[in-house]
């Protein structure tokens, strides 16, 4: 039996094939890698519009060209079904490299790897959504989301709209008053009551696409931040096939998948956005500095506090990201495959806290780099401009709003039983 090879011994022998091939050989990458080097290639033609697109509310057409043309919209479809597998924690770094360059062209990114990781987890079983999964790697789809309705507010996990199933066939109707990129998707995923009879909180996941999907637009999106996510209000009508609606209620849905990938990648586009403007701030600090030498300007102390909450995010980040890894490859291993994503990725009230910890401190960071670099962060159009982060970052808190999750933790953390030294 051959020894295993080290990583040294296996790129001599790729190189050393290669060249018998008479091949140039480029370097060896992890997959990892070359995911990272086309997130960032994207970032850079995101960065170059982001001004454009927050002044005029508009989609960030670009970055999307971009995004589909290194294939990144299927970075985490399974590659069974043609997906490059990538993990939870793949994805979210791809999200906050994607947010130094733009924060509308993240939360987009994020809120569609949302509702692919839905269909994998949920209807990878069904064979009309598992052709949903093929075509959207083919043709590189957009996929949005509609849970919230008008007179719901954000409470996420109740209905109005029921849909209705005759005939193996379904319709539904729903006045949605957020949908972002609406206008700009292929397929939106729709919550709705099971049945007119109902509760509130009895709900199905129903996948629409685009061509049994009717949508009039109500009211416009001129928001104070995340103004190229072109949220905008609609009546959304659509009908299909009752394969449509996945089969898991909808309740698991959101605990097991929705919400732990939601408040990840979120976490991770609010990273990178407080990650680029700190980056801004240190960029000012130098300028500074090398205009009066030999002393350290005033706002050292600022910076310095800046620079620590950031890297509290990125290690609370990193603690869950790590949490998704390890639940990754246990995966792949086919240990606990049929394990829930959320069994593996910590407590439900562990989700929650890196969703307000790192929404409310990205906002403190960014308050911190605005101090420092004063009127250069305040105008638009400096190399230190922080106004859009700022207001792109206050939508942060909203996002499903961090009172109504705080709440939600406290009932959680009354049920949990106490733990030792270690643990929260
Ligand atoms: C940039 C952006 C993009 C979005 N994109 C989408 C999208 O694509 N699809 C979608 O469906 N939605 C989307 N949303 C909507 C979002 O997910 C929430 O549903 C929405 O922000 C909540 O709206 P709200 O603040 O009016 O309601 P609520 O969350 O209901 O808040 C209203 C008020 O209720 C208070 N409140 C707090 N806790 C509670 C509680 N426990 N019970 C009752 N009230 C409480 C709040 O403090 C607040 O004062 C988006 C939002 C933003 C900011």
């Amino acid at each position: 039996m051959n020894a295993p090879l080290t990583e040294q011994a296996v790129e001599h022998e790729r190189r050393a094939l290669t060249e018998t091939a008479g091949a140039v050989v480029p370097p060896a990458r992890a997959p990892e890698a070359e995911w990272l080097a086309a997130a960032q290639r994207v970032a850079q033609i995101a960065a170059q519009h982001a001004d454009h697109v927050d002044r005029e509310a508009r989609f960030p057409v670009e970055a999307f060209d971009a995004l589909k043309a290194e294939r990144l919209l299927s970075a985490m479809v399974p590659e069974r079904f043609g997906g490059a597998g990538l993990s939870l924690a793949d994805v979210a770094t791809v999200c906050e490299t994607l947010a130094h360059g733009c924060a509308s062209t993240a939360m987009i990114y994020a809120m569609h790897q949302i509702q692919v990781a839905c269909i994998a987890q949920h209807g990878s079983a069904v064979p009309w959504q598992q052709h949903v999964l093929t075509r959207l790697v083919e043709q590189q789809w957009l996929l949005a989301s509609a849970t919230s309705e008008e007179n719901i507010g954000g409470s996420m996990r109740t209905s109005a709209c029921a849909v209705e199933v005759n005939d193996g066939r379904f319709r539904i109707e729903k006045m949605a008053p957020t949908i972002s990129y609406g206008a700009h998707a292929d397929g939106i995923l729709v919550t709705a009551r099971r049945t007119a009879e109902s509760p509130a909180s009895d709900q199905v996941l129903i996948v629409t696409l685009l061509g049994d999907l009717e949508l009039d637009k109500r009211g416009t999106w001129d928001a104070m931040g995340m103004r190229g996510t072109c949220s905008e209000g609609f009546r959304l009508v659509a009908g299909g096939v009752a394969e449509q609606i996945l089969p898991t209620p909808f309740a698991d849905i959101a605990d097991q998948t929705m919400l732990p990938v939601s408040h990840t990648l979120w976490a991770a586009v609010w990273t990178g956005v407080a990650s680029d403007a700190v980056n801004r701030a240190k960029a000012f600090f130098r300028a500074q500095a090398r205009a009066k030498p030999g002393s350290v300007p005033p706002a050292g102390m600022r910076l310095a506090t800046a620079v620590g909450l950031l890297q509290m995010m990125q290690a609370r980040l990193a603690v869950a990201l790590d949490a998704a890894r390890a639940a990754h490859r246990a995966r792949a291993a086919g240990a606990g495959s049929d394990a829930p994503l959320s069994a593996m990725l910590n407590f439900a009230s562990d989700m929650n806290t890196l969703k307000t910890s790192i929404s409310s401190t990205a906002l403190d960071v960014v308050q911190e780099v605005l101090m420092i670099c004063g009127m250069a962060g305040y105008k638009n159009g400096t190399e230190y401009s922080v106004g859009r982060h700022l207001r792109d970052l206050h939508s942060a808190p909203l996002m499903i709003n961090n009172d109504r999750i705080a709440q939600n933790t406290a009932s959680l953390l009354l049920a949990q039983r106490p733990t030792g030294p270690g643990r929260a």
